[in-house]
């Protein structure tokens, strides 16, 4: 069957847009659709939002050729400070003790976004921008996508379609493919501060009562905020004056890095654990966030999105040098199966995490700063930490 695409991408956002750099060179006829031009997505995105990158993130945001032109605007994270607010245990990484120059790098999300929109503009791929999805019927020998570009409707075709549309996947609503949804009832506020000391590249995790608060570096004396707690707390805070906010800001975290002030407006993003109930339907995977969104807390998401990316372009190019249908049952359902792991590990530690750490029960509070004093003092207890933190502790 002949179609318009071989591959059509929803959303060329941070996961789709990486997909496409992904198969440049890939003998396909690939077809991008975007719903937002790049000045809706700068008017609406939180262009103070910043992004915690693994190692492994790194090295793939290298091989995709977008890494060399952000690297000087990314911070290096060459220490990981873990500490319990109000309790003595702490623990601290540092990337020289690993022997390597950095553990992750934070970059404001925006700066990512751009770069990759801006490589996008370049590929010999079909960017068919401002476009939305609105309707697709999948059947098992293509999938036909209605798009709605303008005052106009399209109708495309293509072998394979993968939905990287977002955590509020239109692709995933048309399909009628369910989510599991575990609101954790919790908001994570985002802000920036400027600091008194030098950062000296060190990404702060402190944990609370409230939740967990993370202090991730942007510059020498400017921090990016994920502070987060209930609903109602944060809605309060949020409500709050600045001067208030930072009070509260600067009683939780403590004068590690002096005094701090507030340097960007807040914002609050309700968390919510969702997982699509299956990745793979007839000729569709969803990727990114449309498959799943987790908690911020270890600043995984992004991550966790791009080795989907990553994983599916490798695939796929061995698909296509066999000359096979990269829409086949079985290959999607194969490349599924084998994200499940990666997706399971990545779930399975973040919530750890939060239940582990957004307690203030006595006899937990205990263990957990038993377990951050060990930590410290258990080579292999921190290696295991210092691999997920470096985006090395999942396979995929
Ligand atoms: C507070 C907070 C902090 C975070 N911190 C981190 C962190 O430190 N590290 C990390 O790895 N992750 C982090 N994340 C998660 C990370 O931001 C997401 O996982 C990531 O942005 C997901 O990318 P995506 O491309 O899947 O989805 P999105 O970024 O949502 O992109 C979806 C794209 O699809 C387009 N689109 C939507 N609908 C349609 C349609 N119908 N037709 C066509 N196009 C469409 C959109 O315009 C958009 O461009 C954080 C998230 C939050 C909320």
């Amino acid at each position: 069957m002949n179609h318009d695409f071989d591959l059509l991408i929803v959303g060329g956002g941070l996961v789709g847009g990486s997909l496409a750099l992904a198969l440049r060179d890939a003998p396909l006829r690939v077809g991008i659709v975007e719903a937002l031009t790049e000045t809706q997505r700068q008017a609406l995105t939180a262009g103070d939002r910043a992004l915690a990158l693994a190692r492994g993130t790194v090295q793939i945001l290298d091989r995709l050729g977008v890494w060399q032109d952000v690297a000087p605007k990314a911070m290096p994270i060459r220490h990981i400070h873990v500490s319990d607010r109000g309790r003595f245990g702490k623990t601290r990484l540092h990337a020289l003790e690993k022997g390597v120059d950095a553990l992750g790098h934070v970059i404001v999300a925006r700066t990512l976004e751009d770069r990759i929109a801006r490589e996008l503009r370049g590929l010999d791929a079909e960017l068919i921008c401002p476009a939305r999805v609105i309707g697709l019927k999948a059947g098992p020998n293509g999938v036909c996508v209605t798009l709605k570009k303008g005052e106009e409707c399209l109708n495309v075709t293509a072998a394979l379609v993968v939905a990287a549309d977002g955590g509020n996947s239109t692709v995933r609503r048309l399909l009628g493919i369910e989510q599991n949804v575990r609101d954790y009832g919790q908001t994570a506020i985002v802000t920036e501060v400027s600091t008194e000391a030098d950062v000296n590249f060190t990404a702060y995790e402190r944990f609370t009562t409230a939740g967990p608060l993370a202090l991730l570096p942007l510059e020498r004396k400017k921090c990016s905020v994920v502070w987060t707690m209930k609903d109602q707390e944060a809605d309060e805070l949020l409500s709050e004056s600045d001067a208030n906010f930072t009070a509260n800001l600067q009683s939780a975290f403590g004068y590690w890095l002096g005094k701090i002030q507030l340097a960007s407006r807040r914002q609050g993003f309700p968390l919510k654990l969702i997982r699509a109930e299956k990745m793979a339907d007839d000729r569709v995977l969803l990727i990114g966030n449309a498959m799943h969104q987790v908690h911020p807390v270890a600043g995984q998401g992004f991550n966790l999105g791009l080795r989907d990316a990553a994983s599916l372009a490798e695939r796929l190019l061995t698909k296509l040098a066999f000359n096979e249908d990269i829409g086949e049952k079985a290959f999607l359902d194969r490349y599924a199966r084998a994200r499940q792991r990666d997706l399971a590990n990545t779930i399975h530690f973040t919530d750890g995490l939060i239940r582990a750490f957004c307690t203030d029960f006595p006899p937990f509070a205990l263990a957990r700063n038993a377990a951050m004093i060990a930590l410290d003092c258990f080579p292999p207890a921190k290696r295991l930490l210092a691999r997920h933190a470096m985006g090395y502790g999942f396979r995929f």
